[in-house]
Parts: C-alpha cells; sequence; structure tokens
C-alpha cells in the first residue's frame, strides 16, 4: 500500500485531482499500475514485436497530427502525404524533419485542436542553448511519464520510498512548492518525507548541509551539480550516503563519472532526455550504453537526410510516440549520438544508444579541421586519469581561451589544460578565476558568431 500511496503522488494528482475531484484516485491508480506493467513486459520483447508496436503507435499518432494539429495538416498536404501512406516505421524518411526553430514558430498551430490547453501541463527546455521551448503534455502522456520513470526504477532496484532528493537550479528566491489549501500543504508535507528539492543556485555550499541532514538514498542532478556538490562534501566534510547517483540532463564524462562515485560511494547512473522530446534512454546496471524506450519514442540517427551506421556520430532525430497535446515527429533535437547493434548483457531488447556526444552547437573544429564533441573536448581535459579543475571553453570568433574556476586551483592543473588543449587548437590563452564555477555554467560558450 505504501507503494500505492508514492504511485499517487507521482500521478500529478496534485495538479489534477486535488482537491476536487478524489473519486478519480482509483481510476488513476489502476490505470498507472497498467501501464507500468506493460512497459515492464515491453522491455523483453523481441525485435520485431517491438516494431510492430512502433508502426501501431507511429500510424495512430500521425493520423491524429493530421486531423488534429494545424501544423501537420499543413505540412502534409504541402508534400501530398497522407498518414495511410506511411505504413510502417521503415517509411519514416518520407515525413519531413522538424526543428526546434520550426516549433517555435509554429506556435499553437503545433498544438492539437482538441486538447484544452488550460488543462494541459505546461513546461519549457531550459533555454540554455537559446530560448525555452514552451511544451504541452496531455494528462495521458504524463501516465506514460510516471510508467517510464516506474519502469526504471525498476531496472535500478529503486524502492518507491527511498529517499530521494533531486538538485534543481534556481537563481531566484522562489523555492517554495507547498501551494495553497489544506490538501495541497497536506500532500507537500507527506511527499517531503521521501522526495525533496534541493535548489543549487551560484554554490554548492547552500544545499550540502541540507542534504546531509536529509541523507537521501537517491541523489538526482544534472553532472555539473553533482561534481560541485561531490567538491563541497569533500571540502567541508559534510556527508551523504546515497545508495544510488542518477544523472540527466548534459554529458557525463567518465572522469567526472568517477570523481563523483568515489567521493559519494555509490554507483552514478546516466539517462537521456528532454522535456520537449520527453523520457529517451537510460543507463540500466550494466552501464554499457543507454537502453532507448523504443516503446515511447522512435529515435532516428541521421547524417544528412541518410541513416547513419552503428557507432557513427550523427543528428538524433526524436518522434515521441504517447504525447498528443504537442506531437514532435521527427524532431531534430540538436544533440548528437551514436547508436550500436550490439545488444546489452543484461538482455533487455530495448536497442542501445551507443553515446551521447552533447550538443551540435558545442562541437569546435580543431587545427586539423576535425569537428570534436563536447564529450571528446572533456575526455581530452580529462586523460591521463587526472580531474582537471572545472573549466570552460569560451570561443570568440577564431579565438579560444579557457576559463578555470577555483580558489585552489594548483598551477600544474592550469598548465596540463593548456598542453591538452594547446595540441588540439593551437595557441590558446587560460584565465584564472578565483571564484568556484557556478551551476548554471555551459562547458562551453560560443561568442563566434
Ligand atoms: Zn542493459
Amino acid at each position: 500500500m505504501k507503494n500505492h500511496c508514492v504511485l499517487v503522488t507521482d500521478l500529478q494528482i496534485r495538479r489534477y485531482v486535488l482537491p476536487s475531484d478524489f473519486s478519480k484516485i482509483p481510476t488513476l491508480i489502476l490505470r498507472a499500475l497498467w501501464l507500468t506493467h506493460t512497459l515492464k513486459k515491453n522491455q523483453w520483447f523481441s525485435e520485431q514485436e517491438l516494431r510492430a508496436l512502433q508502426t501501431k503507435k507511429l500510424r495512430a499518432l500521425l493520423r491524429h497530427a493530421y486531423s488534429r494539429v494545424p501544423f501537420y495538416h499543413q505540412r502534409f498536404r504541402s508534400i501530398g502525404l497522407y498518414p495511410d501512406d506511411i505504413k510502417g516505421v521503415e517509411d519514416l524518411g518520407r515525413l519531413p524533419i522538424i526543428t526546434k526553430d520550426d516549433v517555435e514558430r509554429a506556435g499553437t498551430q503545433i498544438v492539437a485542436d482538441n486538447i484544452d490547453l488550460k488543462k494541459s501541463f505546461k513546461t519549457h527546455t531550459s533555454g540554455t542553448m537559446g530560448h525555452p521551448l514552451r511544451v504541452y503534455y496531455d494528462p495521458r502522456y504524463l501516465d506514460h511519464i510516471t510508467a517510464s520513470s516506474r519502469r526504471y526504477r525498476s531496472v535500478l532496484g529503486r524502492k518507491s520510498w527511498e529517499k530521494t532528493a533531486v538538485v534543481r537550479f534556481s537563481d531566484s528566491d522562489s523555492k517554495g512548492e507547498a501551494g495553497r489549501g489544506i490538501a495541497k500543504r497536506t500532500f507537500h508535507s507527506f511527499r517531503r518525507n521521501y522526495s525533496r528539492n534541493y535548489y543549487i543556485s551560484y554554490s554548492a555550499n547552500e544545499i550540502a548541509k541540507e542534504l546531509s541532514d536529509f541523507q537521501p538514498d537517491v541523489l538526482f542532478g544534472r553532472p555539473i551539480y553533482l561534481r560541485l556538490l561531490a567538491e563541497e562534501f569533500r571540502r567541508t566534510g559534510h556527508k551523504i550516503s546515497p545508495r544510488l547517483v542518477l544523472s540527466r540532463g548534459d554529458v557525463l564524462d567518465h572522469s567526472n563519472r568517477k570523481f563523483i562515485e568515489t567521493t559519494l560511494g555509490c554507483d552514478v547512473y546516466d539517462s537521456y532526455g528532454g522535456n520537449d522530446a520527453g523520457p529517451i534512454a537510460w543507463e540500466c546496471l550494466e552501464k554499457d550504453g543507454y537502453h532507448m524506450e523504443a516503446d515511447m519514442a522512435i529515435c532516428e540517427f541521421l547524417k544528412g537526410k541518410e541513416n547513419a551506421n552503428p557507432k557513427e556520430v550523427s543528428d538524433i532525430v526524436v518522434t515521441n510516440l504517447n504525447n498528443y497535446a504537442m506531437p514532435l515527429i521527427r524532431y531534430r533535437s540538436g544533440d548528437k549520438g551514436s547508436y550500436r547493434s550490439e545488444k546489452c548483457a543484461c538482455g533487455r531488447t530495448l536497442p542501445i544508444l551507443e553515446s551521447v556526444e552533447g550538443r551540435e552547437k558545442e562541437f569546435l573544429a580543431a587545427r586539423n579541421g576535425e569537428r570534436l564533441s563536447p564529450k571528446t573536448l572533456q575526455e581530452i581535459a580529462y586523460s591521463n586519469n587526472s580531474l582537471p579543475p572545472m573549466f570552460q571553453i569560451f570561443h570568440e570568433r577564431d579565438h579560444i581561451s579557457i576559463n578555470v574556476y577555483g580558489e585552489d586551483v594548483s598551477d600544474d592543473s592550469i598548465s596540463d589544460l593548456k598542453t591538452k588543449f594547446s595540441d588540439v587548437f593551437g595557441e590558446i590563452d587560460v584565465v584564472k578565476h578565483k571564484e568556484n564555477a557556478k551551476a548554471n555554467m555551459r562547458f562551453f560558450l560560443n561568442k563566434a558568431s
């Protein structure tokens, strides 16, 4: 029952049920349990079964998009395409690719006309690479996200009542979340027993002590927040002993992962996805690539318009199969990565995303002309098993400089970083900053355009 109580809070009932209609709760619980059961089963499907499921969901989505979403209706009409022309996933290439700019320009034209926007869940992308993109989810899609998250919990052996701390960024004082009314305050106070948000702004020392008081079993955050926290725990002696650390939202390189794992004494598992395209892939206990949630989204890996080969770094293009409020069909995420054909040793059949290389806009040309991904650049910096200070690559016109942050940074580590990046880019400057890196720092800052 405890599990089910937690499930209820997972269902976003604060937004959709409480305090108006308690009678919906049993239906929501049953539906969530059924969906979770289905998703857990899907991860062991054969390739043919997965393909058949994708085809069925894709065709239903296309029919909906054509009849209910003005943006797609117009697009499909302009190329003389009808939903029934797409017989299966193999025909996906006939549909036009859309970008974040297309979605931004479309405004509410990309929202289904049978969706009540007031009842839909609104979120947005982080906006770290430009404007935040407004995204709408319908309640049924939220149920899928809940089920997906519960499947991932079971993969990692998480129990719903394990105490979870989620580290988020905020540069404002509006960190309260209790809301008004007795029901919402009761819900909030129940939820705080097992799940709390911690807001990191410019320094991890604001929350390290609070986290050590809470002693979470599971710690969740972007890689940079986890790294800053791990440094803070080492510096101050505050200690937490989580069972798991979950990372998401940016490239997690090997050395930072090791640093966080060694400091906190547990494994770090990474996942990939976004508020726009939804949850896409996660690492299982094998930590050997990311299982793509092929029953939630279709991922394509493209070089130009052609399908990329396995292990070839290419554009990740996503079709979200469940969000009918604002369908994203063949959506170029702006990220690059690669897939592989070999299965994971865990036996799950969900296909493997081999690596997430980072955002296309953050790729940088080396002096030999090769375009290097944020992941590759971080691996260069962290080669020889060293852990360099927090740094940022600053690119302005043809010049590259490296900003290094932290009071205790040694001259040796700066010189090591300078040597490594000079080998790649030629002449560079290294600028030392005494203050620590900020939690919202981007690894790469491009002033070239
Ligand atoms: Zn696996």
